[in-house]
């Protein structure tokens, strides 16, 4: 058998609210619905909040019982749409005081040889758990939004996460309302000086997503933040992924090589 090194990501905010879990969520089931195999792991012991995001709120065996020695993390592994695998912390002040954080350095351990993807929801800000985690992932990704506050965390969390020297990858920029998104782009990429990886539009549909606690990408993968989101995870897989958009472009294209006018296949102009 083959031992697959994974891609750790430990994923990183400044500041809270920035859509970190939504993004995350919903960037581990894209991978895993174009066939990759990924872990998204709620690190996040104090307030966690991936279980919501995939409807696994109710579940009693959590990353919290396993930190605690009680249960092994075969047994905090639930499976969600197009197979992520989802390993969500407990709600319980209980199970947040007995879990040892020092444990998640086995739990990353553990999926490395068996994942392609493991994505870490890290809690707000840096602390002594985050510091542990740091020499075991391979890279860090960040979720920003454009608004100064948000901006000013996330200078302030890269320069102290390049201390660890650690590889920061680049960051997300969520919630964008501006048409001219190369332009928002450009800009905060400059005030930033990290790369922008992916900028996703501010999407009402993610709030009636998380409503029916199913990652978007999954509930509605035409929406205007799914295809962001896609086409970022089939650039990290270095897989092909045609937006909605452009495959209606494409079959047109064919359409009209055909001699036949699709335009009335699409509503009206
Ligand atoms: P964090 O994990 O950074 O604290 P969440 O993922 O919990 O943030 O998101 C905070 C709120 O913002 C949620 O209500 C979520 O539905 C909303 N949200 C996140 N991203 C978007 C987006 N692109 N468009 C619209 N709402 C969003
Ligand atoms: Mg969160």
């Amino acid at each position: 058998m083959s031992i697959m090194t994974s891609n750790t990501c430990l994923v990183l905010s400044g500041k809270g609210g920035v859509g970190k879990t939504t993004v995350f969520s919903n960037v581990a089931t894209s991978l895993a619905m174009m066939g990759k195999k990924t872990v998204v792991i709620d690190a996040d012991l104090a307030m966690a909040n991936l279980a919501l995001a995939f409807g696994f709120q109710d579940k009693t065996v959590t990353l919290h019982e396993v930190l605690a020695g009680k249960a092994p993390i075969s047994d905090a592994i639930y499976e969600g749409p197009g197979g992520v695998k989802v390993v969500p912390s407990g709600n319980t002040i209980t199970g947040f005081q007995e879990a040892d954080p020092a444990g998640m350095v086995e739990v990353i351990d553990y999926f490395k040889s068996k994942v392609d993807y493991t994505l870490i929801d890290a809690p707000v800000g840096l602390n002594e758990d985050i510091i542990l985690m740091l020499p075991h992932v391979d890279q860090v990704m960040m979720v920003v939004t454009p608004d100064l506050l948000s901006m000013a965390d996330a200078i302030r969390m890269k320069v102290i996460a390049e201390s660890f020297e650690c590889n920061i990858y680049g960051a997300f920029l969520n919630r964008v309302n501006s048409l001219d998104t190369d332009k928002v782009k450009a800009k905060i990429e400059k005030t930033l000086n990290l790369k922008i990886l992916s900028v996703i539009p501010d999407d009402p549909n993610i709030k009636i997503a998380a409503m029916n606690m199913v990652p978007l990408v999954a509930y509605l993968p035409d929406s205007p933040a799914s295809i962001a989101i896609m086409t970022f995870a089939a650039n990290m897989a270095g897989v092909d992924y045609i937006p909605p958009e452009k495959k209606v472009g494409v079959l047109q294209k064919l359409l009209g090589r055909l001699g036949v006018s699709g335009s009335e296949n699409y509503g009206p102009n």
